[in-house]
């Protein structure tokens, strides 16, 4: 740790095409962030609202139309008996390629900029597979599914989640232990070139965690989502932006400590969550009743066989009891737990029992702790919204109605 002079800020957390100029709070942008807010409005509302001459607001309008950012949604009646037309954000004509990329598989899918998936795709991946095969594979596998969706000319942005931490100022991921070959690697640029928009990097908790956020319907309140798959990891979205923390490490919640634990994490150090309480840890513990992979886990605890449960119990436990230090300290309002092992109802009553019995009193006050309801599309949501945070933002929309 060092000390350093205080300085201004100038890193984004979302690093897009924003113009360095920040946009007048009359631009087409502005008009968009406007109808984003408040939508659907008429024009008389909208005029009203930001103060602009209806010429020129009718102008800024149109180009909005034009570029499919802006439709109409019906009328409203006024007192005069005029209905007058409603406007609101049309986040259906663009498209996003959104990718999920774990340690064992890669999903994608093309889906609208409210997450809603016209076709989706899952690939399989070898143990420690490499992005020297897994890019170019999903460069084609992209391309081939916004061809198959006749989506290609409606590309807004791409965005790619994986485990690890992101580099956002670089496009650079610091990968976990179990994915060696992924660190380091500047990811943003081949895709980049590929397909000609801004590429978006998000780790995967915080990914799914966002989609949760987007699938509630942006709610004005701190929302953590947890993950609980092959690993452990959270995403907390405070003012409808996600926490990322000054290296992107926040939420990493599978590797805070356990006490008196000994076990080995594959981050190297021994006695996280991660190592007791993961997708990976129930495998390992339940290897000698048959168990070799997280499909077997889910499977057996939904048969309702003892050991499972039991297991996914304990583990649900464990993740509950650190779950109310963290419940604690950010005080959501809501906690949203997801992930192949997190939405296991034994799992899952377990956290909510140890949260209730361990976070303090006043954290408790509104708590709301209950399972991700996107299940496998949850990523895909997540990443789309952060894409029509994105695209949407008045700068990036002045920039692309830039002559
Ligand atoms: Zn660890």
């Amino acid at each position: 740790m060092s000390v350093r002079p205080l300085r201004a800020r100038t890193r984004g957390d979302v690093v897009t095409n924003q113009s360095a100029n920040p946009p007048s709070a009359t631009s087409p942008g502005h008009v968009l962030a406007v109808l984003r807010a408040h939508g659907p409005m008429t024009r008389q509302e909208l005029q009203e609202r930001i103060g602009l001459s209806r010429v020129t607001l009718v102008e800024r309008l149109d180009a909005l139309r034009r570029q499919g950012f802006v439709r109409a949604s019906g009328h409203r009646d006024s007192s005069g008996g005029r209905r007058a037309e409603l406007l609101e954000v049309d986040d259906e004509t663009s498209a996003a390629l959104t990718v999920d990329l774990g340690q064992s598989h890669a999903a994608l899918a093309v889906t609208d900029l409210r997450g809603s998936v016209a076709a989706r795709e899952t690939h399989r991946l070898p143990v420690r597979h490499r992005p020297d095969d897994v890019v170019p594979m999903l460069l084609d596998a992209g391309r081939e599914l916004l061809s198959r969706t006749g989506r290609t000319g409606a590309l807004r942005a791409m965005a790619l989640s994986l485990p690890g931490q992101i580099d956002h100022e670089r496009g650079v991921t610091v990968a976990p232990p179990t994915m060696p070959d992924w660190n380091g690697r500047t990811l943003r640029d081949p895709f980049e070139d590929a397909f000609g928009v801004p590429v978006l990097l998000e780790n995967d908790a915080n990914a799914l965690a966002f989609g949760d956020y987007c699938a509630m319907g942006r709610p004005d309140s701190t929302v953590l989502g947890v993950k609980v798959g092959t690993g452990i990891g959270a995403g907390v979205v405070v003012s409808g932006r996600i926490h990322r923390g000054e290296s992107g490490t926040a939420g990493e919640m599978g590797h805070m400590r356990i006490e008196g634990s000994d076990r080995r994490c594959g981050c190297g150090r021994r006695g996280c969550v991660a190592a007791n309480a993961s997708g990976s840890a129930l495998v390992r513990d339940l290897r000698a009743v048959g168990v070799r992979s997280m499909d077997d886990v889910v499977r057996r605890v939904a048969d309702g066989r003892g050991d499972a449960v039991r297991a996914a119990a304990e583990a649900g436990h464990l993740v509950g009891t650190v779950l109310a230090t963290v419940v604690t300290i950010i005080n959501p309002r809501f906690v949203r737990v997801g992930g192949a092992v997190g939405i296991l109802p034994p799992f899952l009553e377990a956290v909510r029992k140890a949260v209730e019995e361990y976070a303090h009193a006043s954290a408790l006050r509104g708590l709301e702790v209950s399972g991700s309801e996107l299940g496998e599309d949850g990523a895909f949501v997540g990443l789309a919204g952060l894409v029509a945070d994105a695209t949407l933002s008045p700068a990036a929309v002045d920039a692309t109605l830039a002559p």
